[in-house]
């Protein structure tokens, strides 16, 4: 079989769903050199391969004793996590109506039974290179293009939805906002290219810094970056930001026009937060921005923190 997927995308994962199990091997065997198989008999089952595989791609039976597939889109559309997974059903159902309430339910597209495995190798390849491209395309659209590391929009998504989950399990969220020391003179004696390989190095650094999963580095700005710290205390973040602070003036990066050092140097602000009902996560990118103006005003170059009463 011919490789029918751009090189560039990893293994899709496609899932499929029959009660029947010589339907998913019929379907397996077309499918299991270009793809990771995964297969269901029942709709629980799918659900549950779906939470914990987020599958690309879902060819699902219409007809199944217990849960019929209907029910099963219903309930992967109404679950925020699974709501993105595109579903084909696969139908011996002609009826026009049956098409018209997937099309409603949200499935992408339709094949009849018997299957025709021309018609459904092409249908697979069209939705999953569609699936695999609006990854890419998202993921795109949340890195900053210079730096490599998030941006201001994956920040906004990542801080509104930690302060959600921090608040429900009233657990504490920090923040450091980061500033390069006298960055328009490094620019200025540099030129801005060299100005545009600091910030690279300088993001690079930070985010060697932070290694827990839910840990976000971003470009917050021009030479400003931000690091979200959910479940994570002050002492914690003071700790990171002094980290940062120390591997970034590690990194030796001459600027001579610097009045704190012979090298490229950052302020830090660091501010924690327990969420209450009251108070929206601004009140922590405030607290955390004060700090900075103080770092920046008690001489540059060093970590300044408060603990932000939660009431
Ligand atoms: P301070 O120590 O008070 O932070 O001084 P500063 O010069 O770093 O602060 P200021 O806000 O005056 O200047 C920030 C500079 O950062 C100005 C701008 O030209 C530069 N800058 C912002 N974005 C970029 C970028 O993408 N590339 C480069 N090379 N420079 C940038
Ligand atoms: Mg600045
Ligand atoms: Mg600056």
């Amino acid at each position: 079989m011919e490789t029918w997927l751009p090189h560039s995308f990893n293994r899709p994962k496609l899932l499929i769903v029959d009660d029947q199990p010589t339907n998913i091997r019929v379907l397996h065997e077309l499918f299991r050199e270009d793809c990771d198989v995964f297969m269901a008999t029942s709709g629980e089952q799918a659900i549950s391969v779906c939470q914990t595989q987020l599958p690309d791609l879902i060819l699902l039976d219409v007809v199944m004793e217990d849960m019929d597939g209907h029910e099963v889109c219903r309930r992967l559309k109404s679950d925020p996590a699974t709501q993105g997974i595109p579903i084909i059903f696969i139908t011996a159902q002609q009826q026009e109506s049956d098409e018209v309430l997937g099309l409603e339910l949200g499935a992408v597209d339709f094949i009849s039974k018997p299957i025709n495995t021309t018609i459904v190798r092409a249908r697979v390849r069209t939705h999953l290179t569609l699936k695999l491209q609006s990854d890419l395309l998202r993921s795109m659209a949340l890195i900053d293009g210079l730096t490599g590391v998030a941006n201001r929009r994956k920040f906004n998504e990542d801080i509104s939805a930690d302060w959600r989950l921090c608040f429900r399990e009233q657990k504490p969220l920090s923040l450091i906002l980061v500033d390069v020391d006298f960055f328009k003179r490094y620019n200025d004696r540099y030129g801005h290219q060299a100005g545009d390989g600091c910030l690279k190095s300088v993001a690079q650094a930070l985010a060697e810094t932070v290694r827990r999963p839910y840990d976000l580095i971003a470009r917050y700005g021009g030479e400003e970056f931000a690091c979200v710290l959910p479940n994570t205390p002050l002492t914690g973040a003071v700790d990171i930001a002094e980290k940062m602070q120390k591997r970034v003036r590690a990194l030796g990066i001459e600027h001579a026009a610097s009045d704190v050092d012979r090298v490229v140097t950052i302020s830090l602000g660091v501010a924690t937060l327990t969420p209450t009902g009251e108070l929206g996560f601004e009140s922590l990118i405030d607290a955390a921005d004060k700090q900075l103006y103080a770092a920046k005003n008690a001489g540059r170059a060093r970590v300044c923190s408060s603990a932000v009463p939660s009431s």
